[in-house]
This record gives structure tokens, sequence and C-alpha cells, in this order.
């Protein structure tokens, strides 16, 4: 699984920091910075979802990453 983020649609909230700081930043414009774009663990996963359902501009999804 890998986090998505759509910069021009972030609007700075920061919501996604607050719920995983270490998975997100934002940077010095408020942007989304993703720190942990590949979550490992099944709290790490976690997390990654709930930032995505608490995004209030829908600026960051997930996508599945095909087995290699
Ligand atoms: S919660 Fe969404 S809008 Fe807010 S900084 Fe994170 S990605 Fe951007």
């Amino acid at each position: 699984m890998r986090i998505l983020a759509n910069t021009s649609v972030c609007i700075g909230a920061g919501q996604c920091v607050f719920t995983d700081p270490e998975a997100f930043d934002q940077d010095d414009s408020g942007f989304v910075v993703v720190l942990r774009p590949e979550p490992k663990t099944a709290a790490e996963t976690a997390r990654a979802k709930e930032a995505v359902n608490l995004c209030p501009s829908r600026a960051l999804s997930l996508a599945e990453v095909p087995a290699s």
C-alpha cells in the first residue's frame, strides 16, 4: 500500500500531521510532505487510513502496490 498526496488540492490543514507525525510533515508553504509513503505494519496502515479519512480536502489517497 502506498500513500499518495495531491499537493494541488492540499489546503495545509495539518490533520495528517496530527494523525501521524512520523508519516506526514508540511513544507514551508503548509503543503503536505509524505515522509513514509509505504506503511508496513498494521498500526502504520491504520494511521494512514485514518489520515486519508480525516483530510478535509481529500488530498490523500491510498493505492495498492503490486507485489514484486
Ligand atoms: S490533512 Fe490534507 S489538507 Fe491538511 S495538510 Fe494533510 S494533506 Fe493537506
